[in-house]
């Protein structure tokens, strides 16, 4: 009962928008402005917009990828990163079920949410050391080889969420080494390609490094941060096979997957990543604007830490600066943490992980007095 009514008058205002906008002509022929796309009310094909998906592959595999000419990639539109993860989880499901995913530790906690709703087995693997608040390489490595061969390891491409901690280029060689060795399938959550380095090329640099070494792999990708299209919902699930075929076949049941779970992606944000990254002067722009962004972040780390060392702390805030995306985990306790909230009206998660996308010229340093209040 209490739910019928309000349901009611959201679908008729649904179906007004259908019936009066839906066949509203593109007047501007073949480009689509933002104003265009208001009038677009088509379902996409099961495996989203073709064009979005081309250029989405671009970017992890690389312009000029051999492997997008042999067409050896399955790729479908998802819904933004956490549909990629969670479509990617039920196709493991359904068809490597005696399989496990090893998951860091830490990781974005809706990793385990995924997996677990997939009834897929999860299981951890060592990533961030607190002493040195950096990666714990030496136990990662032993996890991988410790692993049962042809397991699934979940690896963050760049801008690891929530620790800031990514592996340097040498380690990446050695883990892919290592998980290659194993017969192990590496699946890349890549939500925050261009904001750790501001290039979106160089954050691809570990998926190129598996590539080079030949491994079969998965990404997962988002346009929510490096676009700002949050709430468009709008990503890509991509699993390189052996061949033409294989990708085909591996392509049809990534869509017959999303059939029944909600038929096919939206359309608005798919058309928005297309029309900027298939236009040369508008993916220029959003190369310029991604670099600002990440660079505003990276200078937003150095003002804290340089704050909290002006203030005399004793402590070592050099993680601060090492440490690289949007997040800092600033090994704050939850206790620390509730003085931050209850005291200055600082919120973070009780982790400790400061959102540096929240941190301004306007604020760095009432935050570094807070922290370091709440340190002494
Ligand atoms: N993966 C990681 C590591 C994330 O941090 C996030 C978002 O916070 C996502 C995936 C998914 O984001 P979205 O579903 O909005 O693309």
């Amino acid at each position: 009962m209490y739910w019928s009514n309000a349901l009611c008058s959201v679908r008729s205002e649904v179906l007004l928008l259908s019936g009066s906008l839906r066949h509203k002509p593109n007047d501007t022929g073949n480009k689509c402005t933002p104003y265009c796309f208001l009038f677009i009310r088509e379902y996409l094909p099961m495996g989203g917009s073709v064009k979005m998906v081309e250029e989405t592959l671009k970017l992890a595999y690389g312009e000029n990828s051999e492997l997008i000419k042999e067409k050896r990639i399955a790729a479908v539109q998802a819904l933004s990163g956490t549909g990629a993860c969670r479509l990617f989880a039920d196709f493991q499901k359904r068809f490597c079920p005696d399989s496990q995913i090893y998951i860091p530790v830490p990781t974005w906690a809706n990793h385990h949410n995924i997996w677990r709703d997939a009834q897929f087995p999860q299981k951890t693997y060592h990533y961030y050391h607190p002493e040195s608040k950096g990666l714990d390489f030496a136990a990662m490595i032993d996890d991988i080889k410790n692993a049962p061969n042809g397991s699934f390891f979940l690896l963050h491409a760049c801008a690891h969420n929530p620790t800031g901690v990514d592996p340097s280029e040498e380690q990446w060689r050695e883990i892919s080494h290592h998980i290659k060795a194993k017969g192990h399938f590496a699946f890349f959550d890549m939500a925050y390609q261009g904001f750790a380095s501001g290039d979106p090329e160089k954050d691809a640099k570990a998926i190129r490094i598996f590539l080079e070494d030949g491994h079969h792999i998965g990404i997962a990708q988002s346009y929510a941060k490096n676009m700002g299209l949050y709430g468009q919902r709008v990503g890509c699930l991509s699993v390189l096979c052996e061949d033409e075929k294989e990708a085909v076949a591996v392509k049809s049941q990534l869509q017959q997957l999303a059939r029944p779970m909600y038929s096919n992606p939206p359309v608005h944000g798919a058309l928005i990543v297309s029309t900027i990254l298939s236009d040369p002067d508008l993916k220029e722009q959003w190369l310029k604007e991604v670099k600002v962004m990440a660079d505003r972040i990276i200078g937003m780390r150095t003002a804290l830490r340089g704050n909290l060392e002006k203030l005399g702390s004793p402590l070592s805030w050099q993680h601060i600066t090492n440490q690289i995306g949007m997040f800092c985990y600033s090994g704050l306790t939850p206790e620390q943490v509730d003085r931050l909230t209850n005291e200055f009206h600082i919120y973070m998660t009780r982790n400790g992980r400061i959102s540096m996308a929240g941190v301004t010229t306007g604020n760095v340093e009432y935050l570094a007095n807070a922290i370091h209040e709440v340190t002494k």
